[in-house]
């Protein structure tokens, strides 16, 4: 164990490649798991997910994160 300070850094952003701030309610990560159990996980701005979600006609809102 050393006395050396690490700064610990968030991402890139998975979609727009920049780095990522510690401010809520960034970092956001993404997990995925594949049907057979694998997984990975990304760290993202909150506002660079939310663009990309839909907002399906028929359902408006239905993607709508319920913490950010
Ligand atoms: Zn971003």
């Amino acid at each position: 164990m050393t006395d050396e300070q690490k700064d610990v850094e968030w991402g890139p952003c998975c979609f727009c490649g920049e780095a990522i701030a510690p401010m809520f309610p960034d970092p956001l990560s993404l997990t995925v798991a594949t049907s057979d159990g694998k997984w990975q996980i990304w760290f993202t701005h909150a506002q660079c997910f939310k663009a990309r979600l839909v907002d399906p006609p028929d359902a408006f809102g239905f993607f709508e994160p319920a913490h950010f």
